[in-house]
């Protein structure tokens, strides 16, 4: 349906559409940072999600992306970014860089996002969009995020502030936690091939103190700390 309308009342489609995902998906449930809302406001989503699937850009559910993988939920990209607690002077490492709409509203937020994502098709459609949108400081990477950013090439502090795994993990690979700094965050869903826990851990004096947020299901993150093929 969208396709064959003209720029304004596509335009105008979409912005009710993401009047209502803010109003009903994120401010009627929990999400009530307004760092996190603004930009949740200013991201199109339809520009992460194939031309298919455009018209359901704003709806609260996952969509396909290619791969077998998947868009997160809005609500879910939301309560991530708001239980990750960013500043602007964050250095943000994001496991599963997928269509880049996570991404990007982190990019919005942070000094500077470094993603891994395994597929290279999804990281050079996601890099393309935001260079389209005019986010610029995000670094992509094509491998195993279960290993962590390279050694070489971590940020001027050694460590990551924050560090976000937007696929299912076993466990928090400990590569991770190595690269996380003292005091820093990392939310991931933890658990089953299936279902997971969305967990906040916090690591104080190479220890991770857990919060369990809820239940999710996310697509499960392969990789040598992840789960196997
Ligand atoms: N947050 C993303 C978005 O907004 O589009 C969705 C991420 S999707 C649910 C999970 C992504 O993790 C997929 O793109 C998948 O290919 C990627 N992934 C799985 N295992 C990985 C690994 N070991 N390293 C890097 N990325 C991985």
């Amino acid at each position: 349906m969208i396709e064959v309308m003209d720029g304004r009342q596509s335009k105008d489609k979409f912005s009710s559409a993401k009047e209502r995902m803010l109003r009903w998906d994120l401010k009627g449930r929990d999400i009530t940072d307004s760092r996190v809302l603004a930009v949740m406001a200013e991201v199109p989503r339809e520009e992460f999600v194939p031309q298919s699937h455009r018209s359901q850009a704003y709806s609260d559910g996952p969509l396909p992306i290619g791969m077998d993988q998947t868009i997160s939920q809005p609500y879910i990209v939301a309560l991530m970014t708001q239980e990750l607690r960013v500043d602007p002077e964050c250095d943000v490492l994001e496991i599963g860089t997928g269509s880049g709409y996570q991404t990007a509203v982190l990019g919005k937020l942070v000094k500077k996002v470094y993603t891994i994502e395994r597929f290279s098709e999804l990281a050079d459609s996601a890099k393309a969009v935001l260079s389209k949108l005019g986010i610029s400081n995000v670094e992509f990477y094509v491998g195993d995020g279960s290993s962590g950013w390279s050694a070489s090439r971590l940020p001027p502090a050694g460590c990551f502030d924050r560090i976000i795994i937007t696929a299912g993990v076993p466990k928090i690979p400990e590569p991770l936690t190595e690269q996380l700094a003292d005091g820093g965050l990392i939310v991931a869903p933890v658990g089953g091939r299936s279902v997971q826990g969305l967990v906040v851990y916090e690591k104080k004096a190479d220890e991770l103190i857990s919060r369990a947020i809820c239940d999710v299901r996310f697509v499960r993150l392969i990789g040598k700390y992840g789960f196997e093929q």
